[in-house]
């Protein structure tokens, strides 16, 4: 038996890599007139800081790590998101003592243990960005508002952005204490994981996804209606500001994010095409993050965003993707003379930005037009004894079928010169 990928990981084909080169240059482009930058972490770190910058009460932690030993004994583990290695790397190179803000973007692949369904992979891409040094309700505005343009250029349509505030942690303390005398008759009949979470971190049993739990959970307290006057005056303002450019928005109060390490701006975009899988990006304020990870206080905002579910979205929406240019010219050649003139030839037209395909096959002249064809050339030439004798070789349009005799002197001059269209 041939030996196949790994459940949960998938090829990109050249055959659709034109859309993921399509979303990582809009991507990018966006990040940058932002005045973001790019960054690129290790795909591996040490087990510890996802530990300690994730959050070991989260199901990434708890459930879904790749973790292993190296050779040295070392505890490794691929990474999950990108966070976490981006705040290490502001750490280890000091990048608190550059001008604040500091914004990065990454492009990363990532890797969890879960159950693969459609949406949902162990090896995925996230796009991300993390804005570090400012606590500016203005940050937070900047950050989502990346990605509604990004959005706006790609031609999504209906995303949903939602937002809450979850605090901060004397808010959440407080509100935490609340909750848990809510919950002390009810949690005995709630499935394991709010039960072990009613002691490490009872706000994450809002987020629980079993049925029965929800329907206990209907009267619960809210975190938001519980905030303290700073983390509400921020959250005012967020949404002001969102208002002031015509960002829609919803507050959800149940948004709490599978992350341990957010403080009071949460927000996801959701989608109502994609089923169950729906979120297709997450973000928030992490305040204390860079502090619990060993580095100075400094406040920090951003967001990931899953690259497969972002494709799946405009699939289901219909939006086309630009496919990748067809070969302007075939050259295909009979004759060692004429194969010595093709390298030639295709070598300056290659050089000059043309896009060449030449012949490397030694085929017949009926199989080299066959696969011109198939290329989907624009134009094809053909060079044999007689073009090297006369100096003339034949420029066909492959669209209308069109030809001309061209001089093999003025050739590459009258390519380069022109637009491909007008070659003829
Ligand atoms: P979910 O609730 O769907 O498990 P999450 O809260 O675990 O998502 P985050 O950790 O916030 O997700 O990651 C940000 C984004 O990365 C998600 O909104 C989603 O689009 C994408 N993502 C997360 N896990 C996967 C996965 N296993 N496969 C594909 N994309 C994923
Ligand atoms: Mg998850």
């Amino acid at each position: 038996m041939p030996i196949q990928a790994p459940k949960g990981t998938r090829d990109i084909l050249p055959e659709d890599i034109n859309q993921w080169n399509f979303v990582e240059e809009e991507f990018s482009d966006i990040c940058r007139r932002f005045g973001y930058n790019e960054i690129r972490i290790p795909v591996f770190e040490h087990t510890e800081l996802f530990q300690r910058g994730v959050g070991d009460t989260t199901d990434i932690v708890q459930k879904e790590m790749y973790t292993f030993e190296d050779k040295a004994g070392r505890s490794i583990t691929l990474r999950p998101e990108g966070t976490a290695g981006v705040v290490r790397s502001y750490i280890e190179h000091g990048m608190s003592s550059l001008p604040q803000p500091v914004k990065l973007f990454y492009q990363i692949t990532a890797y969890r243990y879960e159950n693969v369904q459609k949406g949902r992979y162990r090896e995925f891409h996230q796009f991300g960005v993390e804005l570090l040094g400012a606590s500016d309700p203005a940050a937070d505005v900047e950050v989502i508002s990346i990605l509604s343009l990004y959005f706006e250029k790609l031609g999504i349509k209906n995303l949903k952005l939602n937002l809450n505030s979850i605090g901060c942690p004397e808010c959440r303390a407080e509100y935490n204490r609340l909750l848990k005398g809510f919950l002390s008759d009810i949690i005995v009949d709630m499935c394991d994981t709010c039960k072990t979470r009613y002691d490490r971190n009872p706000m994450r049993i809002i987020d629980c996804k079993e049925e029965h739990c929800k329907k206990q959970l209907v009267n619960a307290p809210a975190l938001l209606d519980h905030i303290c006057d700073d983390c509400s005056k921020h959250f005012d303002s967020v949404l002001q500001k969102l208002e002031a450019i015509g960002i829609p928005y919803a507050i959800d109060k149940n948004i709490v994010r599978g992350l341990d390490y957010y403080t009071r701006t949460v927000f996801e975009f959701v989608s109502e095409n994609i089923g169950t899988q729906g979120t297709v990006c997450g973000g928030g304020r992490y305040d204390g993050l860079v502090e619990d990870c060993g580095g100075p206080p400094t406040p920090g905002i951003g967001f990931a965003l899953g690259v497969e579910r972002l494709l799946l979205e405009m699939e289901s929406q219909g939006i086309k993707i630009p496919k990748q240019p067809a070969p302007d010219i075939y050259i295909g050649s009979i004759g060692e003379k004429a194969a010595l003139a093709s390298e030639k030839l295709a070598w300056q037209l290659r050089r000059n930005n043309i896009i060449c395909i030449k012949d490397i096959m030694g085929r017949s002249v009926k199989a080299q037009m066959k696969y011109a064809d198939k290329l989907g050339a624009r134009y094809s030439l053909i060079l044999g004894d007689t073009e090297i004798e006369t100096n003339k070789a034949r420029l066909k349009d492959m669209v209308n079928g069109e030809t001309k005799d061209i001089s093999l002197d003025t050739l590459i001059g009258r390519l380069i010169k022109n637009k491909a269209s007008e070659w003829l």
